[in-house]
């Protein structure tokens, strides 16, 4: 029997991870996008080894890799000193990721993979309705959204709650004032694909520079994803020719140049940022946040897709127990419970994403942690299934792990 009504605004990976494990519990959920998919996101593309899990439980893992996805093992990093950190997902530090590989697919596959998978499991799906606000009772409390269609007419749609899942400028996370834009770090990216792109291999590759840093990735089906990203500080000059911006950075460093030297752009330029933001808290009464509307840091260590799909399959379990409750109190009691879980969940990553966020800020700091990790496999592993999902951030945080990246000697090359 279906129970109340959620209305999930967005159709990303958060939205459709959310919408399939609600409307698998038999909650009735209409998820509201105001684009049509197939529709591209400016991303890398890549998806940690641990996003299987929940691809898998969502039944999208055997098509996702039908469609063409490419397999990486893992991940390596080339410092501006030339030392480089290469770590594998299968390592032998005791851990293993639901697979020894990562996927990394084009979202115009992915995102209507798993949308379909939420429209299966039986929510509706409405393309082309843009959420402009939020509708309250006399409390205060959320309980429905406005709408607009492409014909430019407005609808009051009613729900029992509503998750924002509306990504980086989240319309729901700002109407209920929970948004914080971070003043650091303050980056723009560039992303395109590029075919024949040489040497291209089995893992991700990031070149890291005084001025930014770029991201090198097979997606399958012949095409690398490229991202360039920079300070914001650049934006004027991104402004005035972004494809000229992203070719120059390219044809500029020689280790780069060879790789494209006879490569040739297939998509066009796509820009976006800058990204870092964070909720206060992700729920008010009536509503709930997930996905990068939650929070979003920076594109380097690339597991907004697993944040995404992790955070709606943790938000569905507090939602259902949010819709059940017997009590308004209740219900908010829920979606408090759903904020500590999330936190329990990502804060271990958070860090080590901010702790990676500065040495790339820093050519000192990577230089540094290239040079050990260049020698130590075994910490760059650790540090690799960190970011893969599937290591524990703590084995990064320990205060030995530290000493030994940032300050025990280490020989210069
Ligand atoms: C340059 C770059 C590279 C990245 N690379 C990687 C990577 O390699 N791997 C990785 O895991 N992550 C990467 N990320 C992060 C990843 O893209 C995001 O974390 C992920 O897309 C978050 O999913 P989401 O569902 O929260 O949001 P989104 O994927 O952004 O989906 C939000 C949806 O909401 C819809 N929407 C927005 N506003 C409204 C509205 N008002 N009404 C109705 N619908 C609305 C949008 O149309 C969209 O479909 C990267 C990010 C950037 C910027």
């Amino acid at each position: 029997m279906p129970e109340k009504r959620v209305i999930i605004v967005g159709g990303g990976p958060a939205g459709s991870s959310t919408a399939y494990f609600l409307a698998r519990a038999g909650v009735e959920v209409v998820v509201l996008d105001r684009a049509h998919f197939p529709r591209d996101k400016t991303c890398s593309e890549y998806m940690s080894p641990q996003a299987s899990r929940i691809l898998e439980a969502m039944g999208a893992l055997t098509e996702v890799e039908d469609a063409g996805a490419a397999q990486l093992t893992g991940m390596r990093v080339h410092a501006p000193n030339g030392s480089t950190i290469h770590g594998e997902f299968a390592a032998d530090h005791g851990y293993r990721g639901h697979r020894d590989r990562g996927l990394a697919v084009r979202r115009t596959i992915l995102d209507s993979i798993l949308l379909d998978r939420a429209r299966t499991a039986g929510a509706e799906i409405e393309e082309g309705a843009r959420v402009t606000d939020l509708l309250r009772d006399d409390a205060g409390r959320v309980n429905g959204v406005i709408t607009i269609d492409e014909s430019g007419k407005s609808r009051e749609r009613p729900a029992d709650l509503v998750i924002g899942a509306d990504g980086l400028r989240s319309v729901v996370g700002r109407r209920l004032g929970l948004i914080r834009v971070s003043r650091w770090p303050r980056r723009i990216a560039l992303v395109t694909h590029y075919s024949n792109v040489q040497g291209l291999k089995n893992f991700g590759e990031m070149y890291v520079d005084r001025g930014g840093y770029c991201g090198v990735a097979d997606v399958g089906n012949g095409l690398a994803n490229v991202a360039v990203v920079v300070p914001v500080s650049r934006a004027a000059e991104v402004a005035v020719d972004r494809t000229e911006f992203l070719e120059s950075w390219l044809a500029e460093r020689p280790k780069l140049a060879a790789m494209f030297a006879t490569a040739k752009r297939e998509t066009p330029v796509r820009a976006t940022g800058p990204f870092a933001t964070s909720a206060k808290r992700a729920w008010a009464p009536g509503a709930a946040l997930v996905g990068d509307a939650a929070e979003f840091f920076d594109p380097f260590t690339g597991e907004g897709i697993y944040t995404a799909l992790r955070g709606g399959e943790i938000l569905s379990e507090h939602a259902l127990q949010s819709l059940r409750a017997p009590t308004v109190r209740t219900a908010d009691a829920a979606l408090k419970a759903y904020e500590k879980a999330r936190r329990r969940e990502f804060s271990g990553k958070w860090k080590v994403e901010r702790m990676i966020g500065a040495a790339v800020a820093f050519p000192a700091l990577i230089n540094r942690a290239a040079r050990v990790l260049s020698r130590r496999s075994d910490m760059a592993d650790l540090l690799i299934g960190v970011v893969g999902d599937f290591v524990p951030a703590r084995e990064v945080l320990r205060p030995g792990y530290l000493l030994s990246l940032f300050l025990a000697p280490v020989a210069r090359t």
